[in-house]
C-alpha cells in the first residue's frame, strides 16, 4: 500500500464539481484580483474566526512581515519567537529589519515555553511571536500576561492552526495580530499561495490594508498618518475615488494579494474546514491510542485546547531506521524540523551555538511526522499502525 504524508488529490476529487464550477466562473468574469470573491472570503473568515478584521494577502510569510511592519517594528527592534518552527516565522522578523530572539520550546507540546520568555525581554523587545506549531495553540495566557506587563505586542503565527481554539477563542485572534497561510498543504489550502492577517484593532487593520497595497491611496495615507503621528496634508486625496487615489503613494509597502480564483476555492473549502479538523483530531487520537504501548513518545495536548493536528508529530530514538522501514512499506513520513532556526547558516551572525536551546535541538533529532489527512481511511491508518508495531517487535 502507498500512503503519502498528505493527500491533496482525494480532497480535490471529493469537491471537484463545485471547485471546477467556481474556477470557470472566475475565469469568465475576467475579474482576477480584488473582486467579489476576495471581499466575501474576508467577511466569511472574520465571521468564522470571530474577529473584526480579516485582510487577505499573498502568503503567510507576507502576512507575518506586513503585521510586524504595521506595528512599526523594524531595525534595532527585537522580536521573541520559537527556534522550533518553519523558517518563515523568523524570516519575517528579519525581512522588516528586526532581530529574532529565540526562546526554547516545551518538549511535550513543541510550543514556546512561556517560563523562559521573561529573561529575554529588554528595552529593544517590541513583540512576542508565538507559533501554534503543528496545529496546537501555544500556551497564550502567560504570554499575554508578559506582553501586558512589558507593553509588548503579540503577533501570532497561526499558519498551521486555522480553526484551533485556546480556552474557547480561535487561535490567531488572541494577540494584537494573527497570521494565516493558505499554502496548499495547510489545513485550509488554496491551489497556490495565499495568506491572511486578522485583528480586532481598527487602526492596525487600516495600516495593514495600506501596507499590503503599495502604501498607496486612501489606505496608504491612513497607514502613513498612523505610523508617522499624522504628519501629512491629506487634502490632496479629497474627492478622489479609490481608483484615482491609487497613484498617490505614502509608504513603501508590499504587493501582496490573494487572487480571486484562490478566494473562490477557499470559500468552498471553508465550509468543510471544521469537519476536516474533526477528522484530523479523530485520526490523531486513534494514533495515540494504538501507539501507546510502543517506545514512541507521543505528542501532548494541553487542557482547554482544541488543536487541529496540522501534522501528527511524535518522537523516536531510531528515526533513521523507522523512516527507512516505513518507506520500504510504502509509507511516507516527514521530519519537522531537522535544523532549529538558531543553528541555521543564515543566522550565524546572531552568534548562537549548539546547546543554547537544548529542547529544540533534542527534538530536531527525534521528531517524525506520520501521514495524516482528513480523507485517510481506517484501512490506511491501521496499515501504518501495524507496520510501526512490526518495526517495534523486530
Ligand atoms: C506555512 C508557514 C508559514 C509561511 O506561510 P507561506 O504561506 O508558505 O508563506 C509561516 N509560519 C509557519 C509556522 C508555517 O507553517
Amino acid at each position: 500500500m502507498q500512503i503519502p504524508l498528505i493527500d491533496l488529490t482525494k480532497q480535490y476529487m471529493n469537491l471537484k464539481d463545485s471547485i471546477d464550477k467556481v474556477m470557470i466562473r472566475v475565469a469568465e468574469s475576467s475579474q482576477y484580483i480584488s473582486g467579489p470573491e476576495v471581499k466575501s472570503f474576508e467577511l466569511e473568515l472574520a465571521d468564522y474566526l470571530g474577529c473584526k478584521h480579516a485582510i487577505s494577502c499573498g502568503n503567510g510569510t507576507d502576512a507575518l512581515a506586513i503585521s510586524l511592519k504595521a506595528l512599526g517594528i523594524g531595525a534595532g527592534d527585537e522580536v521573541i519567537t520559537s527556534p522550533f518552527t518553519f523558517f518563515a516565522t523568523a524570516e519575517a522578523i528579519s525581512i522588516v529589519g528586526a532581530t529574532p530572539v529565540f526562546v526554547d520550546v516545551d518538549p511535550g507540546t513543541y510550543n514556546l515555553n512561556p517560563s523562559l520568555i521573561e529573561k529575554k525581554i529588554n528595552k529593544k523587545t517590541k513583540a512576542i511571536m508565538p507559533v501554534h506549531i503543528f496545529g496546537q495553540p501555544a500556551d497564550m495566557e502567560p504570554i499575554v500576561d508578559l506582553a501586558e506587563k512589558y507593553g509588548l505586542y503579540i503577533v501570532e503565527d497561526a499558519c498551521q492552526a486555522i480553526g484551533a481554539e485556546y480556552h474557547g477563542v480561535k487561535a490567531g485572534t488572541i494577540g494584537d495580530i494573527g497570521c494565516f497561510s493558505f499554502f496548499p498543504t495547510k489545513n485550509l489550502g488554496a491551489f497556490g499561495d495565499g495568506g491572511l492577517i486578522v485583528t480586532n484593532n481598527d487602526e492596525i487593520a487600516s495600516i495593514v490594508r495600506g501596507l499590503k497595497a503599495h502604501g498607496s491611496g486612501h489606505a496608504g495615507l491612513l497607514a502613513y498618518k498612523s505610523l508617522n503621528q499624522g504628519l501629512v496634508d491629506s487634502d490632496v486625496l479629497n474627492g478622489l475615488n479609490d481608483q484615482s487615489a491609487k497613484y498617490y503613494n505614502y509608504l513603501v509597502g508590499y504587493n501582496s494579494r490573494l487572487d480571486e480564483i484562490q478566494a473562490a476555492i477557499l470559500r468552498i473549502k471553508l465550509k468543510y474546514l471544521d469537519r476536516w479538523n474533526d477528522a484530523r483530531r479523530g485520526l490523531a487520537s486513534n494514533y495515540n491510542k494504538k501507539l501507546k504501548e510502543t517506545s514512541l513518545v507521543l505528542p501532548e495536548v494541553l487542557r482547554n485546547l482544541k488543536e487541529v493536528v496540522h501534522l501528527y508529530v511524535l518522537q523516536t530514538e531510531n528515526r533513521k531506521d523507522l523512516v527507512e522501514f516505513l518507506n520500504n512499506k510504502g509509507i511516507s513520513t516527514g521530519v519537522y524540523y531537522p535544523v532549529p532556526l538558531h543553528l541555521q547558516k543564515v543566522y550565524e551572525h546572531l552568534n548562537y551555538s549548539i546547546g543554547d536551546f537544548p529542547v529544540s535541538e533534542y527534538l530536531s533529532n527525534r521528531t517524525l511526522a506520520l501521514p495524516l489527512y482528513p480523507e485517510m481511511s481506517e484501512v490506511e491508518q491501521n496499515y501504518i499502525i501495524e507496520c510501526i508495531q512490526k518495526f517495534e517487535s523486530e
